[in-house]
């Protein structure tokens, strides 16, 4: 049995806002055997790697990624591509997930091919292999009956039987879409049909998703007690109170923004270029940092999604959503912990997002320091998975 040991690295899993500095950490059997201050470290022979300078971090986790589709600008269209390039973008976006550190990834819709959703292929097929994150995946989207066919669509009595279907295909989640289809701000679906949806997924041990753009979807999913609210960018104080009453998530996707932004430079799209789309994105993107505060406020768990694929960003930059946090309002440490541990426990692994001696090693060794420079999560140096180094 070999023993790898990080020598003299800082640590920093989200616990704490002060760094620790002069760590060892022992990997065993693909565990974490032990966390030590450098001269209480045995390393009688081990393989030692010198980490000096570098800080250890959990492995991240993505609670809102599309693995089958690839972003960009023409992210949308990209979703019409055929299934055997889905497949193959999630391959690549698999890789490039590790390499970034983030070994957990919540796919939360997918086209579906033949009656299946794609992504239940791609966790069977990535499952166990080294160097590819953990999956789990949602299906397609559930949405109001007026969406597009590539979706599941119903009015409320039927979203418990929608739901359960899903289920029934092999997904691990559902995912539902509280917008209402044509751009009507009301809820598309009632308290009572979400919440029997709710009851009879969770009563399969699965959870449920729910996307929301707006005040009155987002206040009938909290109420309906989903275990996480997806991008929610309206949400107030009296939303967010139901939030932690019931234990819902926010999963927070700000990248989102970020990158239509970019593309005001580096696209020739009308709406990201124009200045009517760009003042229509700056006043989504304010009342998205307005809902991260209030959450915040009420104390509503903060998950990090990058919403990848699905929407514009590219696989691997949930660095970018950590930072953003901060410029939101969170504390480098509260971000850090968004992007760790919040996550782990909405993807439903006890130690995902951990550093904890006697669990897997999952974990990423940094260039800097993530708790007074989120940034530093960007220069991923080392990534392992189970105790092998993958990256
Ligand atoms: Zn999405």
């Amino acid at each position: 049995m070999t023993r790898v040991v990080l020598h003299d690295a800082a640590l920093a899993d989200g616990t704490s806002d002060s760094l620790r500095t002069g760590i060892s950490l022992a990997i065993e059997d693909g565990q974490i055997s032990w966390i030590r201050p450098n001269d209480a470290a045995d390393t009688t022979g081990a393989e030692v790697v010198d980490a000096g300078g570098a800080t250890i971090v959990p492995a991240m986790v993505d609670c809102h990624s599309h693995l089958t589709m690839q972003g960009g600008s023409h992210w949308i269209a990209r979703g019409d591509d055929p299934p055997g390039v889905l497949r193959q973008v999630a391959r690549d976006n698999a890789k490039r997930l590790a390499q970034a550190g983030i070994l957990w990834a919540r796919d939360v819709g997918a086209p579906m091919h033949d009656g299946v959703p794609l992504s239940v292929g791609v966790r069977e097929e990535l499952k166990g292999k080294p160097g590819a994150p953990y999956i789990r995946v949602a299906g397609t989207w559930i949405g109001k009956t007026g969406y597009p066919a590539m979706w599941v669509t119903v009015d409320g009595p039927k979203l418990k039987e929608a739901a359960i279907a899903q289920l029934d295909l092999g997904t691990d989640l559902v995912k539902l879409y509280m917008d209402a289809p044509g751009g009507v701000k009301d809820s598309p679906f009632e308290v009572a049909h979400v919440r029997a949806a709710v009851q009879a997924v969770h009563a399969r041990g699965a959870r449920v998703a729910a996307h929301s753009g707006y005040l009155a979807g987002a206040r009938v999913a909290a109420e309906a007690g989903v275990d996480s609210i997806e991008h929610g960018m309206e949400l107030d104080d009296d939303i967010c109170a139901t939030m932690k009453r019931n234990g819902v998530t926010l999963v927070s996707t700000l990248s989102v923004f970020a990158s239509w932004e970019t593309f005001a430079r580096t696209t020739t799209i009308d709406r990201f270029t124009a200045a009517e789309g760009r003042e229509r994105i700056a006043k989504r993107k304010e009342g998205a940092y307005a809902s991260i505060a209030a959450a915040r406020r009420a104390g509503v768990v903060i998950a990090t999604g990058s919403d990848f694929g699905g929407g514009s960003v590219r696989a691997g930059h949930l660095a970018w959503e950590v930072e953003l946090l901060v410029d939101a309002g969170l504390e480098p440490h509260e971000a850090l912990a968004s992007a760790t541990r919040n996550g782990g426990a909405l993807y439903g692994v006890e130690h995902a997002g951990h550093l904890d001696e006697g669990q897997p090693a999952d974990l990423v060794l940094v260039h800097g320091d993530p708790l007074s420079d989120p940034r530093a999560l960007w220069r991923v140096w080392a990534v392992y998975q189970r105790g092998v180094r993958v990256a």
